[in-house]
C-alpha cells in the first residue's frame, strides 16, 4: 500500500492523529480485514461512498475497501539534521513514505509546552521545512562530488546532465526552498530519483485547531493557509484530539450523534485521507462481482493493462480487453446485464486511460 509519513514538531498532535488513524483501522476490522504491521504503522480504509452503493446493487459475498498506510514519524527537532534528537533515524524514515502529512500546531494550551514559544503555524512549519532542506542539501552535495569530475571530463553525457540537474537543485536548496517548488520535469526527476530527496515529496498540512475552530479555522490555520498558497498545498483543518475520540467510538449510532453534536457531516479523518489520496493523485476503479466489490487504487493516467496487473501481474501479462462501465451507468441503469442491454458497457483495449470509478472486467490469456 501506499505510505503517507505524519511529520511534525514534538507536542503538535502527531500521535494523536496517529491514534485516530489507528483506532479507525481497528474499527474497520470487523467489516473488514485489518492488519498490524508495526506499533507507528496504520492500515486505513479509504473511504468511498460509492462502495456502499455498489454493495446495495451487487449484493456480494464482501466489500473490499482500497487502503492506505499512515506512519507516525516522531522525532523530528530543530538540528535533526545534524543528528539532535532522534535525528538521522528519523530522516530515513522519511524517505520511504510516498507523502507527507505536515501536522501544525494552530491551538492555544497553556498545558502543553511549545518550546519556541507562544504559537507560530509559519514559523512551526520553517523549523521543519530547514531541518528537510539541510538533509537534501547533504544528499545533492554528495552526489555533486561523486559526479563533478566525470560530467567535466565529457565523457559521459549522462552525468553532465545530472550534474546540471543537481547544481540547479543546490541552488534552491540554499535559497530555503523545498525541491517540490522547483518545477523539475519528469526526466529531472527520474535522473535524481536515486537519491530520494526528503523535499520533493508532495505534502499536505494539517492545522490542529482547537475545539471551537474545526470549522471555521482559526487566525492560525488561516496565516497557515495564506503562507503554502504559493506551493499550491493543501491545508486539511481539523482537531485531532477529537478525531482521536471519535475513532474510539464503535458503535455507529454513537459516532452519528457524536458527529452531529459537533456539527460534522463526517470525521476530519475522511477528509484527511481523500486529500492524501489526492495528492498522491491516485485514482480508484472498481471490480463488481457477486463474491466481492472491491475498490483498486491506480495513478492517474493508467492505461489498461497496467490497472489490471494491479489485480495480478498475469492479468497485465496477458491481457486482451476490458469491459468498461462508468460509475454512473452502473448506479443509473443498476446492473451489467442492464448496462449491456442499453449499449453502456464499452469494450476498449490496450490503450484505455483508465478513469475514476470505471467498473472494470478484464479478458485475459493464462
Ligand atoms: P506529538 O508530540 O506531536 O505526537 O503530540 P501529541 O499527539 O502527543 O499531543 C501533545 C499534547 O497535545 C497531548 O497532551 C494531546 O492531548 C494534546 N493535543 C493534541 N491535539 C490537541 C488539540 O487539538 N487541542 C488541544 N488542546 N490539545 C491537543
Amino acid at each position: 500500500a501506499l505510505q503517507v509519513g505524519i511529520v511534525g514538531l514534538p507536542n503538535v498532535g502527531k500521535s494523536t492523529l496517529f491514534n485516530a488513524v489507528s483506532n479507525s483501522a481497528k474499527a474497520q476490522a470487523s467489516n473488514y480485514r485489518f492488519c498490524t504491521i508495526e506499533p507507528n504503522v496504520g492500515l486505513v480504509d479509504v473511504p468511498d461512498e460509492r462502495l456502499a452503493k455498489l454493495e446495495e446493487l451487487v449484493k456480494p459475498e464482501r466489500v473490499v475497501p482500497t487502503t492506505i498506510e499512515f506512519v507516525d514519524i516522531a522525532g523530528l527537532v530543530k538540528g535533526a539534521s545534524k543528528g539532535e534528537g532522534l535525528g538521522n533515524k528519523f530522516l530515513a524514515n522519511i524517505r520511504e513514505v510516498d507523502a507527507i502529512v505536515h501536522v501544525i500546531r494552530c491551538f492555544e494550551d497553556d498545558n502543553i509546552l511549545r518550546e519556541e514559544g507562544a504559537i507560530n503555524p509559519v514559523g512551526d512549519k520553517e523549523i521543519i521545512d530547514t531541518e528537510l532542506q539541510l538533509k537534501d542539501l547533504e544528499s545533492v552535495e554528495k552526489k555533486i562530488a561523486r559526479t563533478e569530475k566525470m560530467a567535466k571530463t565529457g565523457g559521459d553525457p549522462k552525468a553532465k546532465v545530472e550534474f546540471e540537474i543537481l547544481k540547479k537543485c543546490q541552488a534552491h536548496l540554499e535559497q530555503g526552498k523545498n525541491i517540490r517548488e522547483l518545477g523539475l520535469s519528469k526526466e529531472d526527476r527520474v535522473a535524481i530519483a536515486d537519491l530520494f530527496l526528503l523535499t520533493e515529496k508532495p505534502v499536505l498540512y494539517v492545522a490542529n485547531v482547537d475545539e471551537a475552530s474545526m470549522l471555521t479555522g482559526n487566525k492560525f490555520s488561516e496565516t497557515l493557509q495564506a503562507s503554502v498558497k504559493a506551493e499550491n498545498a493543501t491545508v486539511v483543518v481539523m482537531n485531532n484530539s477529537i478525531e482521536a475520540q471519535i475513532s474510539e467510538l464503535e458503535d455507529p449510532a454513537d459516532k452519528e450523534l457524536f458527529l452531529s453534536e459537533y456539527n460534522l457531516t463526517e470525521p476530519g479523518l475522511n477528509r484527511l485521507i481523500r486529500s492524501a489520496y489526492g495528492l498522491l493523485n491516485l485514482i480508484t476503479y472498481f471490480t463488481a462481482g457477486v463474491q466481492e466489490v472491491r475498490a483498486w487504487t491506480i495513478h492517474t493516467g493508467w492505461k489498461a493493462p497496467q490497472a489490471a496487473g494491479v489485480i495480478h501481474t498475469d492479468f497485465e501479462k496477458g491481457f486482451i480487453k476490458a469491459e468498461v462501465i462508468g460509475y454512473d451507468d452502473y448506479v443509473k441503469y443498476g446492473s451489467e446485464t442492464a448496462c449491456r442491454d442499453n449499449g453502456r458497457l464499452r469494450i476498449e483495449g490496450k490503450e484505455y486511460v483508465v478513469s475514476d470509478g470505471d467498473v472494470m472486467h478484464f479478458r485475459f490469456n493464462v
